[in-house]
């Protein structure tokens, strides 16, 4: 097989090293790239290079990292350790190397492939919008293990080091060069030439001389592990790793880092924590991947499917207003209907706060916002429609309206116009009955808040043609959405498993829980936040209702408790839409239990314990997904875990409900 990494040497006496995996999209990590590039160092070692360049030929990903499939198969600490101290053994022949190497970096440089370029003497980034760098290892449960921890502080020091190591992400080439990262930003088409100048003018020069960074104070350590513990509530241990590795060595060597970040690799890489959020890496990934191949019989490859332009969007309320934002700022022309000149209006101003916000948030230019914001055109009437390519309708969650909603939609809309419902939980079959080509029809289940949460379920009935499929799920991927494919069934996923969920829970309240005993277990168990809390957020009203449609579909399983409607009835709503008052009030802005639920609760107190509570609201949350995919709701436990990942905060480093469930022998 072709070697993963090439060598040769120009007419300038330049020696280059290139990394191009013949058999990839992408270059990553093994030992045998490895073992390619130490022959490479080797080749270039025994001729009379003046300099060297680094470099990748890959369009989009200079080297992505260490081949995770490839980690994740290291058996245990020591066969870890030994794979960092083999990784941090090639990147020294690099930076020990007899004249100045410089890396030039076009695409994703991420881990071990940005560990390569702070081994060697100089980087040169180009400003493609896919040149993004940096060292991520913390967010899949791992430390850089290739020389990272060791050689960034001694670059840009111990706390520009770890602020950028704990944060996990990966950034443009400028903020890199702002931050230390890279030494020169060019243009893409002059990467290479650049790179090679520098090359020479190192060669001429010398090796760079920079000055030591300033070291952190103690306090500086304390604090940041601090902050991290906070954040990841003790849950995750490679960013506390990460601190407690520079801090000790700080005043040591480069070979006495290296061997110190070895042995913290070994340990971390084994962990079960580790091994769980690279999981959720993979699900990740795959879903980049997904097609509708496996809900369909094969049919002949097709060209690809014709986007979606035009997009409009029925209901100009909470989600309506969401959808029709996310799509306007990825580039789509809406036109947003509501039954009134004032719903519209509201919706226009909520459209208007979250263009403000991404703005204020820097996710997005004033300029793009103004842009985005004069995409979306309004209506009370039909204006508009008859040239979209798809409509999402997004008004309330009642069978009766949704139907006479699409009967009207199908004398207005282009026969080729796929429709679609954002409905929550209900049937689409029964939703697009009077439409006359329900072939046309799917579900497209975008999540409150539209703009922060990434999954979207799409939701096939048996009606559903494949050409619809595969154009929704390309609309999905291109806004930037992770979509995840069900078969039409009441609650489809993750609004069926989670209201089991939330009854059981409120279930237990009624059974003598207090609130807080409720919440705690499940918050420590890892959830954002516990059920009762997490009801409040919901809506107090959106829940009962999920409820009654709960017990609707499942008559024989679903025994709807009370609570929810007796809170109704009392006026506590909830958090939602300026309410502060249910489990909690948030009076003030302030969260404490809330006194007005004292008429409400049992005399008797139950006496279950925290972990028996959260084993009670898991298993009723294991069990319905068993029940979703024994009856073909989704094709895989894997899709289940994603989608409950994405769309309800499921704890990431645990790695999936199903296997967790899988770990404790529940399925
Ligand atoms: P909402 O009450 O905030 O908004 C519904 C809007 O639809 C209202 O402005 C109403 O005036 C309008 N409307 C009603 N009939 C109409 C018609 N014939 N033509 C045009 N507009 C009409 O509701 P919402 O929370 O945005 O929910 C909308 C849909 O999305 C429901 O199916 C719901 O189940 C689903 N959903 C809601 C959430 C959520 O958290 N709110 C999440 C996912 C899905």
């Amino acid at each position: 097989m072709s070697p993963s990494v090439s060598h040769s040497v120009d007419h300038d006496g330049v020696g280059w090293i290139v990394f191009d995996d013949p058999t990839a999209r992408a270059n990553v990590f093994t030992p045998a790239v490895h073992a390619d590039l130490r022959a490479a160092i080797t080749a270039l070692a025994a001729q009379p290079v003046r300099a060297v360049v680094i470099t990748s030929s890959k369009e989009r990903i200079f080297i992505a990292g260490a081949d995770l499939k490839w980690l994740t198969k290291l058996p245990d600490a020591a066969a870890a350790s030994a794979a960092s101290r083999d990784g941090q053994g090639s990147f020294d022949q690099v930076a020990g190397f007899k004249v100045p190497v410089v890396c030039a970096i076009h695409g994703a440089c991420a881990g071990g492939g940005y560990e390569l370029a702070l081994a060697c003497h100089w980087r040169v980034a180009s400003e493609a919008r896919e040149t993004v760098i940096g060292l991520p290892e913390t967010g899949i449960g791992t430390i850089p293990g290739w020389g990272g921890t060791a050689r960034l502080p001694r670059l840009v020091g111990a706390k520009a080091a770890l602020e950028h190591i704990v944060k996990a992400a990966l950034v443009p080439a400028g903020e890199a060069k702002a931050a230390g990262l890279v030494d020169e930003v060019v243009p893409t088409a002059e990467l290479k030439s650049r790179a090679k100048s520098a090359a020479l003018r190192l060669a001429a020069e010398g090796f760079p001389v920079r000055p030591v960074p300033p070291a952190a104070e103690p306090e500086y350590f304390a604090k940041i592990r601090q902050d991290v513990t906070k954040r990841t509530r003790g849950r995750e241990p490679a960013p506390v790793a990460a601190i407690d590795v520079i801090e000790r060595t700080a005043g040591q060597t480069l070979a006495e880092a290296l061997a110190e970040e070895a042995r913290v690799f070994g340990g971390i890489m084994v962990s079960e924590t580790c091994r769980n959020l690279i999981h959720v890496f993979f699900l990740k990934e795959a879903v980049k991947k997904l097609t509708v191949d496996a809900w369909f019989p094969p049919a002949a490859a097709a060209a690809a499917p014709a986007p979606f332009r035009k997009i409009g969007v029925v209901g100009a309320g909470v989600m309506g207003s969401g959808i029709a934002q996310w799509c306007a700022a990825r580039g789509h022309e809406v036109v947003l209907r509501d039954v009134k000149a004032e719903f519209v209006e509201r919706g226009l101003a909520v459209i208007r706060g979250v263009f403000d916000e991404s703005v204020a948030r820097k996710k997005m230019t004033s300029e793009a916002a103004a842009a985005g914001l004069a995409r979306v055109k309004t209506t009370t009437g039909w204006e508009g429609f008859a040239e979209c390519d798809l409509v999402i309708e997004a008004i309330v969650e009642n069978v009766a309206a949704k139907q006479a909603l699409f009967r009207e939609l199908g004398a207005v809309v282009r026969p080729d116009c796929v429709l679609a419902s954002n409905t929550s939980a209900l049937p689409i079959e029964e939703l697009s009955a009077p439409v006359a080509h329900p072939e046309r029809t799917i579900g497209i289940h975008f999540f409150n808040p539209v703009s922060r949460m990434p999954l979207i379920e799409l939701v096939l009935s048996p009606h559903t043609a494949r050409a619809t499929a595969e154009r929704t799920l390309a609309f999905a991927k291109a806004l930037g959405k992770s979509p995840v494919i069900c078969r039409s069934s009441p609650g489809f996923l993750v609004t069926r498993v989670l209201f089991f969920y939330l009854n059981e829970a409120c279930r237990l309240w009624e059974e003598g829980v207090p609130t807080e005993l409720l919440d705690a277990p499940l918050r420590d168990w890892g959830w954002p936040m516990g059920p009762a809390r997490l009801i409040d957020e919901v809506g107090v009203d959106v829940t009962d209702f999920i409820f009654g449609e709960m017990a609707h579909y499942f008559p024989d399983r679903f025994r709807a408790t009370s609570v929810c409607r007796r809170m109704l009835e009392a006026g506590l709503k909830g958090r939602k839409n300026g309410a502060s008052s249910g489990f909690y009030s948030y009076a003030g802005g302030k969260e404490t239990l809330n006194p007005a639920m004292a008429p409400f609760a049992p005399a008797a107190k139950s006496t279950l314990t925290g972990a028996a509570i959260a084993d009670r609201l898991n298993r009723v949350m294991i069990d319905e997904t068993k029940r979703v995919l024994d009856e073909g709701v989704l094709k895989s436990a894997d899709d289940a875990d994603f989608a409950l990942l994405m769309g309800t905060g499921f704890p990431a480093f645990r790695g999936g409900l199903m296997r967790y469930a899988r770990s404790i022998g529940a399925c």
